[in-house]
């Protein structure tokens, strides 16, 4: 005999996908009470913002019931979309086989397979990954990294020069390294960092113009000053408001970097595994980095994982450490057995799906799509690169607006700054595209 209550609560498990029945408003204030989230404004009221409780492919679905697109990718990493079951059954596997062991002390065979594929993406030479858990921890591990490097040369270096717009997460060393205003809580000057400005707005960077006078700013920065020990990049500035640059520039810092001996780090957490179309950002250059950080698409949000890998004349180098003959950095969960595991199986994923090729496809459909949305008058920009497309409005309280009515409508966009962006899983489909196009433009209309 089903009660209605009885109803109720097989409705709420379906809702929850995990057997636990949700209680909406306890959970908003439980979650009031006691969760300190990060980047948010600390707050006097239980908000409104969606309680998830499942996902399946591109879509989320909170605890009243409702679905959503979500086109923020969760934290910017979904790449084979929710609830993939090639992943989950990796995830099972290498938690009942052996969860982790110590690398520094021994290893376990996911590693090593997962170091394999990965070198095998990268161009030659860059075969030798580190793991860390983080984006930033592999920002903070580059630096040192590189640091290190010109130490072990015995000819010390220690500045690096960065977009000011640049993002390369929140540790201190990673923090320092961004000159964005939400970044800039410096209390502490561990280095000499050289933030290069955009010499012309966001928006017409990506005009072949503006190569010139953003290549002569860096060789600016690179040869005013002592000589840096590395230049630290993203292939397309992405909390920096989702910034394309020039064609041909990352060639010509390639270059400089090659003039002067600095290291070039490609900062490819965001980018990194499909997301703007080829397997790296900086592969639509054509370019080889010295090192290359890695996290959000490689593990697809399912697990916290992030690498950096590099040449072995850098990590030759680390043989002159004088108390270990080796790197002095790394975390008790780094190359985690599991994370490992399910980045062997995204590997594999965005192979046999096709998902980079793919992700230019929907990304391509996405970009014709949004941009008759520049005629609207608070609109200042529209542009995107692979599957990342960024509405840019004139004022923020606009784009937060926007982003506000597009959730009501049940498409989940993210905002940085100005800067509206859609951020899809790569396994959207078509019609996730057209419904993500569709959503923006009402949403846009609605104001
Ligand atoms: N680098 C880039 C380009 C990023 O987009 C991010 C995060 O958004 C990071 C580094 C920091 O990664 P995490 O948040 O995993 O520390």
């Amino acid at each position: 005999v089903c009660t209605a209550r009885g109803a109720d609560m097989i409705v709420d498990m379906l809702h929850t996908n995990v057997g636990e029945a949700v209680d909406e408003a306890s959970a908003r204030q439980r979650d009031h009470r006691y969760v300190w989230h990060p980047w948010s404004p600390v707050k006097e009221t239980v908000g409104d913002a969606p309680i998830l409780v499942s996902g399946e492919g591109y879509r989320v679905r909170d605890a009243a019931g409702r679905e959503y697109l979500d086109a923020m990718a969760s934290a910017m990493n979904s790449s084979c979309g929710y609830a993939h079951p090639a992943l989950i059954a990796a995830a099972e596997r290498q938690l009942s086989l052996l969860p982790h062991f110590d690398l520094s002390v021994g290893t376990h065979l996911p590693v090593g397979r997962v170091a394999e594929r990965i070198s095998g993406l990268l161009p030659d030479g860059l075969g030798r990954t580190l793991f860390v858990n983080s984006g930033s921890e592999a920002t903070e591990a580059a630096v040192r990294i590189a640091h290190g490097y010109w130490r072990n040369l015995g000819r010390p270096r220690d500045r690096i020069i960065t977009f000011a717009a640049g993002y390369h997460g929140t540790t201190l060393v990673a923090q320092h390294l961004s000159g964005l205003p939400t970044n800039v809580t410096h209390t502490l000057d561990p280095f000499p960092v050289t933030r290069v400005e955009l010499p012309v707005p966001a928006r017409e960077l990506r005009a072949p113009e503006s190569l010139a006078p953003l290549v002569e700013a860096f060789e600016r920065a690179v040869l005013d000053g002592a000589p840096p020990a590395a230049v630290f990049v993203e292939a397309f500035l992405n909390v920096g408001g989702g910034v394309v640059l020039p064609s041909g520039f990352l060639r010509a810092l390639r270059e400089l970097c090659d003039r002067t001996g600095a290291l070039l780090v490609l900062d490819e957490v965001f980018c990194g595994f499909g997301r703007t179309g080829r397997v790296f950002g900086f592969d639509h250059e054509g370019i080889t980095p010295d090192l290359v950080t890695m996290s959000k698409g490689l593990s697809g949000g399912y697990v916290p994982f992030a690498a950096l890998s590099t040449t072995e004349a850098v990590y030759r180098s680390f043989a002159a450490d004088p108390l270990i003959g080796g790197l002095r950095y790394g975390h008790t969960t780094g190359g985690h057995a599991v994370a490992c595991a399910v980045a062997l199986a995204v590997l594999d994923v965005l192979e046999e799906r096709k998902l980079v090729p793919a992700a230019a496809a929907r990304g391509e459909e996405l970009l014709a799509g949004l941009l008759p949305l520049a005629e609207h008058p608070e609109v200042a920009d529209v542009r995107g690169l692979g599957l990342v497309a960024t509405v840019e409005c004139h004022r923020p309280e606009f784009a937060a607006g926007l982003v506000a009515r597009a959730r009501e409508r049940g498409t989940l966009l993210r905002r940085q700054g100005c800067s509206v962006m859609a951020i899809p899983p790569l396994v959207i489909d078509r019609a996730g595209v057209a419904e993500l196009v569709r959503t923006t433009g009402k949403a846009l209309e609605d104001h």
